[in-house]
């Protein structure tokens, strides 16, 4: 696994945080220090991930769709098998770990689409720690389903109704509770951004991903993949399946970025490629930003919640900049093609962020021979994405069916009013 210098990798990376959170960040880096090396605390969070998650995640030949394609042959890491359905549950868990180590005994944490909070609400009710996610009023209407489990499994879910009512506002929300809760209270970043110790705090717990597939790959392969491929948004899911291959020069690493509807500015969330992010800090961090020509934060495009970010981990900044991982983008397009295909020849729903993956793989594995091999990291599962994927394959019962529940909502909605 990539260290920090001192918190950077190369020029990205850093602590950019108010004075009054600098001693909470220091404690968590000590505790991490203390801890990363200590094979019985890796022992124990692996243990955990096994118990509770399903861990090892299996690594499946895709022996159809490798054939139809006619290249190179193809494997999908399983992280849509954890509990919850994404990888993000194994960065909370190991979270979670540090927080029983800390003596802490609540979690506070921000939350767009509801997969992070959610993962966090399950976290905090295995392990007993009280937990608070914040979330954008208007993302709260959105994603009501991920709301509505949240606090049936005990977390406090609170609206924020400033500004745009979305992420920005809740992660400002989340922040000035912990200027004022460090002491009992960690907060928990879903991936790896932010201030120091954090990108290289998520990306040691997601490298169980890669350390399982490297396993994997000697014993139902023969030997290591030709390339890795993971989708881009903060950037876990992609660290935890390129860190245990920094050192395999032979294994290309390959970073898929949502292409949205075209590279157009607001039209996409590809921050890793030639003319599309900027050096910048923000957000507690320096790393490859996009941003308007007054310098300001850009406005992003992706059909896949989750990738829909405008900074990128400065873990991956580093790397696309000395070349170690080849950046890609996939357009909207794409996407819900690779997700067909994978669904119709295998029998696998994947997540819209995950099928960013799918897409970028597929295109790279057609160019290569069949004794190659390509292991693409698939994030998560599809479940939570069924309305989103539904717009794009229209289904005329359903559509008049949810048009007529809209209209009865509103006659009863003009009927109350005029009681
Ligand atoms: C959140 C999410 C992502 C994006 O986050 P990363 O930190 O870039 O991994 C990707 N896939 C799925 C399924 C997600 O839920």
């Amino acid at each position: 696994m990539i260290r920090s210098d001192k918190g950077y990798f190369g020029e990205f990376g850093g602590r950019y945080v108010p004075e009054i959170l600098l001693p909470a960040l220091t404690e968590l880096e000590e505790m991490f220090e203390q801890l990363r090396d200590d094979p019985s605390f890796w022992q124990e969070y692996v243990g955990l991930c096994q118990e509770f998650s399903g861990r090892p995640t299996p690594l499946t030949p895709l022996r159809r769709l490798s054939k139809e394609l006619g290249g190179a042959q193809i494997w999908l890491k399983r992280e849509d098998l954890n509990h919850s359905g994404a990888h993000k549950v194994n960065n909370v868990l190991g979270q979670g770990l540090l927080v029983q180590r800390m003596g802490k005994k609540r979690v506070i944490a921000e939350t767009g689409a509801g997969q992070h909070g959610l993962a966090t609400a399950i976290m905090a009710a295995r392990l007993g720690l009280q937990a608070t996610i914040y979330m954008g009023a208007d993302d709260i209407e959105r994603q009501y389903s991920n709301v509505f489990w949240m606090r049936q499994l005990g977390s406090e879910v609170v609206g924020v109704e400033t500004g745009n009512r979305t992420l920005k506002e809740a992660l400002d929300e989340a922040l000035r509770d912990w200027a004022a809760s460090v002491e009992d209270t960690h907060y928990v970043l879903g991936t790896a951004c932010g201030p120091a110790p954090f990108p290289e705090l998520v990306s040691y717990f997601q490298s169980v991903i890669s350390i399982e597939m490297k396993e994997q790959a000697l014993a139902q392969i023969g030997r290591l993949p030709d390339e890795v491929v993971a989708c881009v948004g903060g950037g876990s899911n992609a660290m935890g399946a390129f860190g245990a291959f920094l050192e395999d020069e032979e294994v290309k690493l390959v970073g898929v970025e949502a292409g949205g509807l075209s590279l157009k500015d607001g039209e996409h969330s590809v921050r890793m490629m030639a003319n599309t992010g900027e050096p910048g800090i923000a957000q507690g961090y320096k790393t490859l930003f996009l941003q308007n020509d007054d310098g300001q934060l850009g406005d992003t495009h992706s059909i896949a919640a989750g990738l829909d970010y405008v900074g990128v981990s400065p873990i991956l900044a580093h790397l696309s900049q000395t070349g170690r991982v080849v950046p890609e983008a996939a357009s909207d397009k794409e996407v819900t093609e690779a997700f067909s295909l994978l669904m119709k020849t295998e029998g696998i729903i994947p997540a819209l962020e995950s099928s960013h993956g799918l897409a970028g793989g597929f295109k790279r594995a057609k160019t290569m021979r069949p004794d190659q091999h390509v292991i693409i990291n698939l994030s998560g599962r599809g479940d939570k994405d069924i309305f989103n994927i539904a717009k794009a394959f229209p289904q005329p019962e359903w559509t008049e069916f949810l048009q007529r529940e809209a209209d009865r909502a509103r006659e009863l909605d003009a009927a109350k009013k005029g009681e």
